[in-house]
């Protein structure tokens, strides 16, 4: 009994073959392809990050200018100041015109809220507490600090050089330690507990919201600093200047100049910051781009209220700008900011840049694992090929050789003359003849099929009678079936089939069909050949080829069409055999219009069903 058979492919892929094909695989193609993808999302990310950060430099830059803008409008006001004062004493001396300076100034010069004089030896000659309600609340407020009987905490602005004047000489105790300055603001008296605490901005810009803390923390400082003083000794070295003090929480402006006419005497004017906005508002309408509906641009006040605007409807958390400059010691805590009309339009982008890449990469990943399959496919079929040939080298060496040697046994026995009986003469050399059709069997077909590879074979097609072909061959093979034990039943029409065909060739498919089934009968030796001739679908001659043998195994019908497959490898069968015949007899059948098939057959063995179309009657 033979043993239970396998698929000769089974196991034709060597393990080790395998790993280093996927390790090939993973350093030429994946790791290259996976490192490729990482760096174009890092060169994006990279690329992402470059342009917020051009464009928070770019609107930086517009919020540097419109506070620069901001500072300019305000020493201008101060020069206007100085005009106004000049144009009063040229009429009137100083001494005169200190008298009704409030009344005069305020009538000529819409931004003074008041209007106040001071001598250098610290007495308020204008405006007198009585004179109005205004001048009352400006003489409790101010009126201390202007006579230089108290020191205030006040940001000091220099207007010829356009930075803060640091009163820092010998006589003026200044402490420039940053603080608070809403605390400030909230105890004019008691401002030394806030000069401990950290003075930061009452803004947050956008792009920091989402920022490290520390980073945050660190933005959010206020560049501005205090100095604290008597009025008199901030105004000494000076002839004119600005300076802003926080009383109760509110802002207080007040511009001052000393005339040649009589420096002793120090003009100033508390502004009107409501009025300063109607001068911000026209300079944000002529600073802000045309075009750019992309960005809104503001003047915001110390509690981080909109003072002025350049898109009047544009309505926000005016707490966080994208960009922010402060305007300086000269409107300390006013900033000059600007906000994107559409904040989500950069992280919309940002994120339609995400998607875009990540479908990018999915594509890439997708493609890279359709072409690997097909290469690791393309490779497994290769190296099965491969085995195949290798096998298929060995199998016919074998074949070759089995018939070669009896041959040459029989043939040694009979030429020294060592058999006297002249049966089993005969018997050797009908032994020789049967190995000698073997071998030229076989060499046919590796000829045939090379012919074939090479699309060099040729058919040499004539009409002919397919029921004498099918009993001629057959019955030239009977002998050598019947001298085998075979009990060979051959059932052929008696009218005439014609075909077309090249009958050397046909004669070829019948005799590998019948060797197959001698060879494949696993000692159940019992062939049927049985011609028909079938009307529908079209007509055709059916011949089936049968036997009781192993059979061919569910599932692997139409592989043993394939070049070289053997189910019943020679390793585990021990049944020769060059995985051709199969192949050879479906091509011969193609080329004449029909086709091989193997059938199951019902009580075991199997069935090869020759299928080829008929001639009409009128061209034969
Ligand atoms: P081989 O030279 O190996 O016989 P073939 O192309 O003729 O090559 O056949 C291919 C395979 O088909 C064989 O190896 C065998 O496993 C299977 N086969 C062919 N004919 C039969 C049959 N009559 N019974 C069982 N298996 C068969």
């Amino acid at each position: 009994m033979r043993k239970k058979l396998e698929p000769a492919h089974v196991g034709c892929y060597n393990p080790s073959e395998m790993k280093k094909l996927a390790l090939v695989f993973f350093i030429a193609v994946l790791a290259p392809s996976l490192v490729l993808a990482w760096l174009a999302v890092r060169s994006i990310r990279d690329q992402q990050f470059v342009i917020e950060r051009q464009r928070s430099l770019l609107y930086q830059g517009v919020a540097d200018s419109l506070a620069k803008e901001a500072e300019n409008l305000l020493s201008a006001q101060q020069r206007d100041f100085r005009a106004q004062v000049e144009t009063l004493l040229a009429k009137q001396n100083p001494g005169d015109a200190a008298q009704n300076f409030d009344t005069q100034l305020r009538a000529n010069w819409p931004l003074a809220q008041i209007g106040f004089v001071v001598s250098m030896s610290g007495q308020l000659l204008c405006p007198l507490p009585s004179s109005s309600p205004e001048a009352q609340v400006f003489c409790s407020d101010n009126g201390k600090f202007l006579r230089c009987s108290e020191v205030a905490e006040v940001f000091l602005n220099n207007p010829k050089t356009g930075k803060n004047l640091i009163a820092n000489d010998a006589n003026v105790a200044l402490n420039k330690v940053p603080q608070n300055y809403n605390a400030a603001a909230k105890s004019d008296a008691g401002y030394n507990s806030s000069l401990k605490a950290q003075q930061t901005r009452n803004i947050v810009l956008q792009q920091q919201i989402n920022a490290p803390q520390g980073q945050q923390q660190a933005e959010q400082l206020s560049k501005l600093s205090s100095s604290e003083g008597e009025f008199c000794k901030l105004v000494a070295d000076e002839t004119e200047g600005a300076l802003a003090r926080f009383l109760e929480n509110k802002l207080n402006v007040l511009v001052w100049y000393r005339s040649p006419r009589n420096p002793q005497l120090v003009f100033g004017a508390q502004l009107a910051l409501d009025k300063l906005g109607d001068g911000l508002r026209s300079l944000l309408q002529e600073f802000h781009p045309e075009t750019s509906e992309e960005i809104c641009l503001a003047i915001l006040d110390d509690k981080g209220k909109p003072v002025a605007q350049s898109l009047s409807k544009f309505q926000t958390n005016w707490k966080h700008p994208f960009a922010a400059t402060e305007i300086g010691e000269a409107l300390p805590h006013w900033e000059a900011v600007v906000y994107l009309t559409d904040p989500k339009a950069l992280t919309k982008s940002a994120q339609t840049l995400k998607l875009t890449l990540g479908l990018l990469i999915a594509v890439l990943l997708v493609a890279i694992s359709i072409g690997s399959w097909l290469i690791l496919s393309d490779v497994k079929s290769q190296l099965k090929l491969a085995r195949q040939k290798t096998d298929f080298v060995s199998n016919v060496s074998h074949e070759l050789k089995t018939p070669l040697t009896s041959i040459r046994m029989f043939a040694e026995l009979l030429a020294e003359n060592r058999v006297a009986d002249r049966e089993k003469q005969r018997s050797y050399l009908q032994i020789i003849t049967s190995e000698t059709a073997r071998l030229t069997r076989l060499i046919n077909n590796v000829l045939d099929f090379a012919r074939m590879e090479r699309g060099e074979k040729k058919y040499n097609f004539a009409k002919c009678n397919f029921t004498a072909l099918v009993r001629d061959t057959a019955e030239a093979y009977r002998p050598h079936l019947e001298s085998n034990g075979f009990k060979f039943d051959c059932g052929s029409p008696s009218s005439e089939i014609p075909i077309n065909c090249d009958r050397d060739a046909l004669a070829q498919i019948i005799v590998n069909l019948l060797s197959n089934a001698e060879k494949y009968s696993d000692g159940k030796n019992e062939i049927s050949v049985k011609l028909e001739q079938k009307s529908g679908p079209l007509p055709h001659a059916e011949l089936r080829v049968m036997d009781r043998g192993i059979g061919v195994p569910r599932g692997s019908e139409e592989n043993i069409f394939e070049k070289f497959y053997r189910v019943h490898d020679s390793l585990n069968s021990g049944i020769q055999g060059s995985g051709l015949g199969l192949t050879l007899a479906r091509q011969i059948a193609r080329a004449h219009g029909g086709d091989v098939t193997c059938e199951q057959r019902e009580g075991g063995g199997s069935c090869f069903v020759l299928r080829l179309p008929i001639t009409s009657q009128e061209t034969t």
